[in-house]
Formats: structure tokens, sequence, C-alpha cells
């Protein structure tokens, strides 16, 4: 077999890049490993906000090519990151003209230059992709492909990289059992990452990958890394990912991933590990802290504390998938207590330890003290010179959103209110919260 560029991998990297060669007159063809119809990755599963950095795709484009340099340090390729940036509105055009839908998600309409694919995933618990935007979207890619007379192969796992003369001159793979070459004169790797591969999490990010959820489709096992490098590519830039903060029970409980997740909470909330002390600054984010999760001797052992304006208001900042009420509907444990020692009690925490964590914290905002976690990576200052990172620390994300700078309720105020928010809470929890505490793991994901 014999063609102008084959991908690895049948997720949108793989199509996208397939469709653009066809429709540029080359003869693509996708391989992809899964042999079901409406096989099964992170492309399909995605919610379809299409961002750079969380930025909205549309934004101005200087405005990205810094967020990314900003972001990514000295492992980004100027050039590249200019032509992404610089081409990213042209992306979300070629899309529409594919056939991309871009729906009226909450977030599209709330932030100028935001793009989700229509339709929306539902504000349910746990996946819910068949016949949302990414799945339309992929189910499109494939018809222009194949009517332009280019190919997408199911079944096709791909092993090697055929390297000949200092060139890249086409795969090996296994169909059926049987060994085969593909001959090409491109070769694109779209396998996904190593996100599903808890060995290589264990190298690269860290060793107790057992403790992380790998929030991801089931193909990513890093295949294209290791073929790129057994070709002689030079591998760099790991250690950092992207990732969400969840319910501990999501590792086991499958009805607790990808959504809800606990992003928005953790950002206005205490994060502290079994020692009861904090171990980054929560309001740079939920990857940040994701990342400062999974550097813990045992990421599950995060905590996260909360009072009760925050799970009230929990509704209003959380924009996809409110936590309150769809997490605990859904068989997420929320430990509630009328004051910091009673709940430290109820979770092994030190009690001492965890109140002594609230007052210090209490007392920096009062002070409007610089938060001593605040330099603990690169990010961390990038973040800080963001000025949509900015805004995230020092006023609410929404109407009635707790922040950074807002004092932590000391005792645990209790009472229920409804979210002041423009979205109303599904249903108003009625139970008198005065504390509320979640166990949650980290896990390592693409995704919102
Ligand atoms: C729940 C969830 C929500 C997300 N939401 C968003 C979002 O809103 N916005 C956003 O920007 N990103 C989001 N992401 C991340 C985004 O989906 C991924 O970054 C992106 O889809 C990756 O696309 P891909 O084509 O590189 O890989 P994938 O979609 O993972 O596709 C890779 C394909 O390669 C195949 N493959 C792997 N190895 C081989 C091999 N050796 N031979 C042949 N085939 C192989 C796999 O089977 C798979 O089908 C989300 C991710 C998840 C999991």
């Amino acid at each position: 077999m014999q063609f102008d560029v084959v991908t690895i991998g049948g997720g949108f990297s793989g199509l996208v890049s397939a469709c653009r060669a066809t429709a540029l007159g080359l003869k693509a063809a996708v391989l992809e490993a899964r042999t079901e119809e409406r096989y099964p990755c992170s492309s399909r599963w995605s919610t379809g906000v299409a961002h750079v950095m969380s930025l909205p795709i549309l934004s101005e484009p200087d405005r990205l090519y810094r967020a990314i340099m900003d972001g990514s340090g000295a492992n980004a390729r100027p050039a590249l990151v200019r032509a992404l940036a610089d081409n990213a509105k042209r992306t979300i055009e070629w899309l529409e003209q594919e056939g991309a839908q871009f729906g009226s998600q909450a977030m599209q309409r709330e932030r100028p230059g935001a793009r989700v694919l229509a339709p929306n995933r539902g504000s349910v618990a746990g996946l819910d992709w068949e016949d949302r935007g990414p799945d339309l979207l992929m189910r499109r890619l494939e018809q222009n492909l194949t009517r332009r007379g280019s190919v997408l192969m199911r079944g096709i796992k791909v092993e090697r990289l055929v390297v000949e003369g200092g060139a890249c001159t086409g795969v090996e793979a296994v169909r059926n059992g049987e060994h085969i070459r593909i001959d090409a004169k491109a070769v694109v790797i779209g396998d996904g990452g190593f996100a599903a591969n808890r060995e290589m999490i264990a190298q690269y990010i860290t060793p107790r990958s057992d403790r992380v959820l790998c929030r991801v489709g089931p193909g990513a096992m890093g295949d294209g890394m290791r073929m790129a490098e057994a070709a002689g590519a030079a591998i760099g830039g790991l250690g950092e990912f992207y990732g969400h903060v969840h319910h501990r029970n999501a590792m086991t409980d499958a009805k607790l991933w990808p959504y809800p997740h606990l992003d928005s909470a953790s950002e206005v909330g205490l994060l502290v590990g079994p020692d009861g002390k904090r171990f980054t600054d929560e309001g740079l984010g939920a990857v940040c802290m994701a990342n400062a999760i999974a550097r813990l001797p045992d990421p599950l052992s995060a905590v996260l504390i909360i009072d009760d304006a925050i799970w009230q208001t929990e509704p209003s900042i959380s924009t996809t998938v409110p936590a309150n009420p769809i997490m605990v509907e859904s068989g997420g444990a929320l430990v509630s207590a009328p004051d910091i020692a009673t709940l430290a009690a109820r979770m092994g925490l030190p009690a001492a330890q965890l109140e002594a964590t609230a007052r210090d914290y209490n007392h920096a905002v009062e002070r409007g003290d610089a938060d001593p976690h605040a330099a603990v990576s690169r990010r961390t200052a990038v973040r800080r010179r963001d000025p949509d990172h900015g805004r995230r620390r020092d006023r609410p994300a929404r109407p009635g959103a707790k922040t950074r700078r807002q004092r932590f309720s000391r005792p645990l105020c209790g009472r229920s209110r409804r979210g002041t928010g423009r979205r109303p809470p599904r249903r108003l929890c009625r139970r008198r919260l005065e504390s509320l505490h979640s166990r949650l793991p980290r896990r390592r994901a693409h995704g919102r």
C-alpha cells in the first residue's frame, strides 16, 4: 500500500491532517488501531471546547502566542507557536467548512471568541458522547475523507516507523494478526499521547501512577512517542500535564468522570495534604493543582476543604456539569461537620494543623499578603502575569462566586442559600452544611 500521507490514529489529529491533505490533492490513509465503528478515543469523548491554553480560540493571535510561550517556557518552538496562534481563526473556519457546528453553550455565550462543538454534552455525570458535537464531527470528517478518495482503516495497529536514508518512508503495522507495511511520503503521529499508559505515567509524571485517574481515551498508550524515539527523535518537555481535580471515588466509579469535576470548587477552597497543610496555591487553577497533587507522595491523600458558601455557589461557577448536586447524587461522598476540628476528626486529619491552616489562610487574605505557595513553579509566575488568571484570583469568576481573595469562613458558616449565579442549582441543597469536605484524586487528562 502506498499513500502520500498516513496518520497513525483516527482522532481529531489524524482525521484533520488526512482531510486537509486530501483536500490539497494528496492521497491519505488514517490508520486506526480500534475496530469499532465509533471507536472510543479522547476526541470522541471530548467536551468540544476549542481553546488555546484555556483562552477562547478566537482571541487575538498575539494573545494566544504569548499565552503559549509563557505557559510552555523553553519547550515551545516560537515559529510553530506563531503558526498556531496566527491560524487559530482559520482553523475554526476550515472546520466549519468541513461541517463542524459550534453551538451556544454557556461558555460560548459568556466568553467572546469561545467556540464549543454542538450539540453540547448534557449536564450529567459520566461520559456523554454519543451524537454530541465531537462524535458528529468525527463521523463527518471520515465521510469527507472517503468522499474525496482517501480512507480510514480500522483495525490497523502501527508498531514501527520505517526510516530509510534518514527519512521516514512509511510504517509497519499489524492487521488481523498479520504484519503489513504501508509506504508513505509523510507520516503524521496522532496516537493521542500516553495518558492511558500507567507505566509511562510512572516514568514521566508520578511514581504513584496507580493513584491517579487516566481521564483519557483507552488508545492513548504512548505508541507514537515510543516509535518516534526508536526512530531517533529526542523526547522533551515532559513532566507537566493538563489535568483536572476529581473526586477520589472516580478511581473506581465511572459515573464520576469525566464529569463532574471539582476544578471550580477547588480553585476557591483549601487543598491540603494528609498533614493538614496546604501544598499549592489553589488560585492558580485546576491544571496547576492537578500537577501539585500528582507530585504528592500519595496523590489520593489530597483533601479539598470547602465551606458552605462555596458549595452553594458551586453551580454558578462550574460551567459544564455542577458538582453540586450532581457529584453527590452520583456517589461522590461529601463529609460535613459544624467546625474544622470535627471535620478533621472525621477525615483523620490533624485537627490543630487544619485549624492553623485555615487561620493562616484567612489572616493572609485579610492582610492582603502574597500567597506563600505562589512561587511554586514557572507556570505559577506565568499565570500571575496573565490577566485572565489574575481575574480568577482577584474577583469572582461568576456573580456570587467566592474568590481566593475572600476569607475562608471560620467558623464555617452554614446558612444554605441558592447559588447566586446566572445558572441556578438544579436542586437546592436544603441540608445545613457547615463545612464540606471531599477527598479527591487528580487525574491526567486532556479536556475540560
Ligand atoms: C473527557 C475529555 C474531554 C475533553 N474535552 C476537551 C475540550 O473540551 N477541548 C479540548 O481542546 N480538548 C479536550 N479534550 C482533549 C482532547 O480530546 C484531546 O487532546 C484530543 O482529542 C486528542 O486528539 P488526538 O487525535 O491527538 O488523540 P485521540 O483522540 O486520543 O485519538 C488517538 C487515536 O489513535 C489511536 N491509536 C493509538 N495508538 C495507535 C497505533 N499504534 N496505531 C493506530 N492507532 C493508534 C487510538 O485508538 C485513538 O483512536 C478532552 C479529553 C477528554 C478525555
